[in-house]
């Protein structure tokens, strides 16, 4: 292909669109930049984009969509389009917008991308993820260096045009630095919102200017069903999709969510009034889990459509499909399989009022319950009501397992150390993340060091005992700055012969995502070993406590990390620490299950496997 010639529409030059900044904006209405060396359509788009309401699970619908045309061998690349002005997830509370997850590179991003993490098994960088204050800050910072020549700057072109760039930049990097082959776009809230309004309208503009058979549209649309009139109406849906095209995007699938299965009759409507083929209108109505949702759709035949519609058939390989899919519908059968155990495991949180606040926490134990076909319960603890060892001891009665998670702030503190008491000392399998790893470490100086006045720094800033505080010198180290977080992907260095190591299958290294600003105090570490903790995990240069355990004579499990193992457990990869937890508590009611296979790689107590020749 020539490298620039305005007569080819072939070139950059020439198809007009792509003029790069740095030329004159006077001469041209377009603002359309792209990487250098970006060839139009190689990479194809699809873009989902909600109608009539949110929570629809958009972004389960995508990620499972996305993860259909991987399985075919294709390398995507998922984007969410955030409308709000943060940067970043980072200071969102969670009991408001769901979990903050942390990706590899430490971007603190939505919950969501959590979901195509788990569902492509794939790991995200920061740039699968944009927000409106990322667009605007770059297109002002721009602005104030003079890179806009003396052009005022608008909504359209150039907003727009950075956002195109975003997802071009994508598409030539998206897979591990490589050219993706299909990039999934999801645009968070609805068609018509304020917010969200210039990132449809640059994908409107990219859909003109990539040519066809690069873009594909899916509208996600809901079906009413109104109880009063036990018939599904199809109206809400139809003006939703009307407001898409208002805004010039003629989708080119509509997929319906409800409740039951669709009926043809409004199938039709919809066919009808969105101008979009019937064979391509789907019923995506409830399943009895979200893992039934790639195989549904692939049953509706909605992959074919998509790569039909971007004519990308000749890049799939069958044989990658079927491994996959083998892999899946094992997976899949295994979650509806008759359980063998079961556990209770409470949990220090407030479930109820805050679902989505501990997503992947609820996901890792859902990976672990199908891996180990254990049946497990959990039981939310709302700490700050435990005034004593007694409530503590009633509010856990009867659980087989505890997870004290992490958190920020004083509430319900004094609660969950509580809890961990109760589990150090009746010897109940217990889990410590971030916050919980530190209440560990509290409470083992305050009831076994005798250190009353234990405490963290952050509940407690001039308390008698600092044993979790915040390390300005030990960051500097790192190259962390002020007062910001420890951020993203660590490695930790584990003690040979620990159940740590035992855990991460021998390992003596792994790798986990933390997010946390305080750290155990250097100063207590030797006096906390010489009573028993472990500090069993280690930052590989600096004295940064990373993982604890109690030795098997004093505890059967008792674990810490101070990163979130549940950011990295997959549906067919658990996360070690939290197999260990659930296989120690059907051990604690089922001693012979740590004879079977999955006891003797799970459970520690359990003897060596004896090879016989
Ligand atoms: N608040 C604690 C800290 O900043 C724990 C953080 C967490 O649990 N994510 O270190």
């Amino acid at each position: 292909m020539p490298q620039s010639d305005p007569n080819n529409p072939e070139t950059p030059e020439g198809c007009g669109f792509l003029s790069q900044f740095g030329k004159s904006d006077e001469s041209t209405e377009w603002h359309s930049p792209a990487p250098a060396g970006y060839q139009r359509g190689r990479t194809k788009f699809v873009v989902v984009i909600g109608t009539v309401m949110s929570g629809l699970g958009k972004g389960i619908f995508a990620s499972s969509l996305a993860k259909l045309i991987k399985d075919k061998g294709l390398s995507v690349a998922p984007i969410k389009m955030e409308g709000y002005l943060n940067i970043d997830s980072g200071t969102l509370n969670p009991y408001r917008h769901g979990e903050v997850f942390v990706l590899s590179d430490g971007c603190e991003t939505d919950m969501d991308l959590g979901t195509y993490e788990r569902i492509l098994n794939q790991d995200l960088t920061r740039k699968n993820f944009v927000t409106a204050g990322q667009v605007y800050t770059e297109v002002l910072e721009r602005e104030r260096r003079g890179g806009y020549l003396g052009r005022d700057v608008q909504m359209i072109p150039h907003v727009t045009g950075t956002v195109k760039m975003r997802l071009r930049e994508l598409a030539m990097t998206g897979n591990n630095g490589k050219q993706a082959d299909v990039v999934f776009v999801e645009v968070g809230g609805t068609a018509g919102d304020y917010e969200n309004g210039f990132y449809i309208e640059a994908l409107r503009e990219l859909a003109f200017e990539e040519g066809p058979e690069s873009t594909c549209f899916v509208a996600l649309t809901y079906i009413l069903e109104p109880s009063i009139l036990g018939e599904q109406k199809s109206k809400a849906a139809q003006l939703g999709i009307k407001r898409l095209m208002e805004a010039g995007i003629q989708p080119n699938i509509v997929a319906c969510r409800a409740k039951n299965p669709v009926t043809d009759k409004v199938m039709e409507k919809i066919a009808m009034f969105s101008n979009v083929p019937l064979k391509r209108v789907f019923s995506m109505h409830d399943r009895e889990s979200v893992y039934a949702i790639p195989e549904a759709m692939r049953a509706g035949g909605l992959d074919r459509e998509i790569l039909s519609l971007l004519n990308l058939h000749d890049r799939t390989s069958p044989a990658k499909e079927d491994v996959a899919r083998t892999e899946w519908l094992d997976f899949s059968r295994r979650i509806f399989a008759p359980r063998k155990h079961r556990i209770e495991l409470g949990i220090t949180g407030k479930y109820a009022a805050l679902r989505d606040a501990y997503a992947s926490i609820d996901k890792a134990i859902e990976h672990c319950s199908i891996q180990l076909s254990c049946d497990v319960r959990t039981r939310w603890i709302d700490t700050s009501e435990l005034m004593d060892d007694a409530q503590t001891a009633s509010a856990l009665d009867g659980v087989q397992a505890v997870i004290v998670p992490g958190g920020f702030g004083q509430r319900g503190v004094e609660g969950k150390i509580r809890c961990v008491k109760w589990a150090r000392t009746n010897k109940v399998p217990f889990l410590g993340i971030c916050l919980g790893f530190q209440m560990a470490v509290i409470e083992f100086g305050r009831s076994v060091l005798g250190l009353a006045g234990a405490n963290s720094t952050e509940f407690e800033p001039n308390c008698a005992h600092p044993m979790i505080s915040e390390l300005p010198d030990q960051k500097k180290l790192e190259g962390i700055m002020g007062g910001t977080m420890r951020l993203g992907t660590q490695e930790v260095i584990l003690e040979p012969g620990s159940l740590a190591s035992f855990l991460y299958n021998g390992k003596t290294e792994m790798r986990e995502r933390f997010r946390h600003r305080y750290e155990v105090e250097p100063a207590y570490i030797a006096r906390l070993q010489d009573a028993g903790l472990r500090f069993s995990g280690r930052h590989p240069k600096f004295p940064i406590m990373q993982m604890l355990e109690l030795p098997q004579t004093m505890h059967p499990y008792f674990v810490g990390g101070q990163f979130h193992p549940e950011l990295t457990s997959r549906p067919l990869a658990p996360n070690p620490m939290f197999m260990g937890l659930v296989a120690a508590a059907i051990a604690s009611r089922e001693p012979e299950f740590a004879q079977t296979e999955l006891g003797r790689r799970w459970v520690r107590s359990a003897p060596r496997a004896v090879t016989t020749a």
